[in-house]
């Protein structure tokens, strides 16, 4: 459930009109709701509360959307991070998530990533490599620290989603080989700056089905009793993220958070563990969407193609993922016709859907793209010299740029000519006004 809804023929956010931010930001925009993001944080928080002992820890996969805005509205929340790079890390302290509330997941942690996260004291290291074991070792007895740390384990399960957000099959770089843990587990605990507190999993994103969770949840759990058994100590268990959210009104409603939960408690009973979530998506997917604006309706040889000014750096999911985001315009003007909408970059993969039954639009009107605030601001890029996209965040009647359009001339003026190139006297007109 969101709170991006129609009042009096326009789409609102909250009680702000997205017309009103159209005209005043500029598109594309995204635009984020507060009470949204709240009532998921709260949603999942029931879901998982009587699962494991103690309470949770809700660590929001920050890589799903990082604006310090929204960061800080979940930290308000008592959420803690999942970060998977030390900018993250850095974002994630900026926005105020206390540090033993961070957990590091990735495969390509640096020395210098790790260093940090030990000086900043995170919660725990989401190790998956014995290699990575090694160095985090090395690192931490150099700081006269031990680092507390889980494996991530691959528990070789198909999650059943597309290809590229699927992280927990053997043949994936995540994780260490499940038939491997114990003896992985059995070497750290000889690593003087290694404290080994638990196990981590997390098979893939846009989960819509509990069965590949549940199948590797169950592995976690016999792997934790024969850590157990050759005298480990654990005490967590991370679960990592992945549930979906609804992109296609057509498609099968995916889980809820509250059969999630169910699940979870089923096969985590008498584990004795306090248990780790990493949720991304279902946190914030609903919870924006990217606002744009049709620059023209171009005839096409079947459909016409309208030609908006949102693009793939903006939102790269249909491109990358073969990704459907339901499009509807801010002012419905009653009728419908079937289109292709595309951005205007240079490449054919600039499409964001074909053969669309949608509203019918016309140059100018205000258009949004729904269930845009996972993957979406985050994956921009500058391609083709557009500027990052700006973002906003709504509460109730409020509402605040929480990332200013990039200037055109600062991204520029971040590029600079060696000496042996001339210096150019038109150079001065890009200097930012
Ligand atoms: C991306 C990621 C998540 C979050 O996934 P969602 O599908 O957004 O919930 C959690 N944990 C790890 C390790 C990840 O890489």
């Amino acid at each position: 459930m969101d709170h991006f809804d129609y009042r009096d023929g326009v789409m609102h956010a909250e009680d702000v009109p997205l017309s009103r931010i159209a005209e005043a930001v500029g598109t594309p925009v995204y635009v984020y709701s507060t009470a949204t993001i709240e009532r998921h944080v709260r949603v999942f928080r029931e879901a998982v509360a009587e699962a494991g002992t103690g309470e949770p820890l809700i660590a929001f996969a920050v890589k799903a959307n990082p604006n310090l805005a929204v960061l800080a509205t979940l930290a308000r929340a008592g959420l803690g991070a999942d970060v998977v790079s030390g900018g993250e890390l850095l974002r994630a302290r900026a926005a105020g998530v206390p540090a033993d509330r961070i957990v590091f997941s990735g495969v390509g942690k640096t020395a210098d990533e790790m260093a940090l996260a030990l000086r900043e004291g995170i919660g725990q290291f989401n190790l998956e490599s014995e290699p990575e074991a090694e160095m985090l070792s090395a690192v931490a007895v150099s700081m006269g620290v031990r680092a507390p740390v889980a494996f991530r384990v691959n528990p070789n399960v198909d999650a059943g989603t597309h290809a590229k957000i699927s992280t927990g099959k053997s043949e994936d770089k995540f994780g260490i080989a499940y038939d491997g843990a114990v003896a992985a587990y059995a070497r750290a605990r000889d690593l003087a700056g290694l404290h080994i507190r638990g196990v981590a999993v997390h098979i893939g994103s846009q989960l819509t089905d509990l069965a590949p969770s549940r199948a590797a949840f169950a592995k976690i759990g016999d792997l934790i009793g024969a850590l157990r058994a050759s005298g480990h100590d654990i005490a967590t268990a991370d679960l990592g993220g992945g549930l979906g959210v609804p992109y296609d009104p057509a498609l099968p409603t995916p889980p809820l958070p509250a059969a999630y939960g169910a699940m979870v408690r089923e096969v985590t009973a008498g584990w004795g563990v306090r248990l780790i979530f990493e949720p991304g998506r279902v946190i914030v997917g609903n919870a924006g969407i990217l606002l744009t604006s049709v620059i023209r309706v171009k005839p096409g040889v079947t459909n016409p193609f309208v030609v908006v000014d949102a693009a793939m750096n903006d939102l790269l999911r249909p491109s990358l993922y073969d990704a459907w985001h339901d499009i509807r315009a801010v002012v419905p003007r009653g009728d419908r016709f079937t289109a292709h909408i595309v951005g205007p970059i240079c490449e054919s993969g600039d499409t964001f859907a074909r053969n669309r039954g949608m509203d019918r639009v016309e140059p100018g009107d205000a258009v949004c793209f729904m269930t845009a605030g996972a993957y979406g601001a985050t994956m921009a890029s500058t391609y083709n010299s557009r500027a990052l996209t700006p973002e906003v965040l709504v509460n109730g009647r409020e509402w605040s740029i929480v990332r200013a359009r990039q200037p055109i001339e600062a991204l520029i003026a971040a590029d600079s000519l060696p000496s042996w190139l001339p210096a150019n006297p038109d150079r001065s007109a890009m200097e930012i006004a």
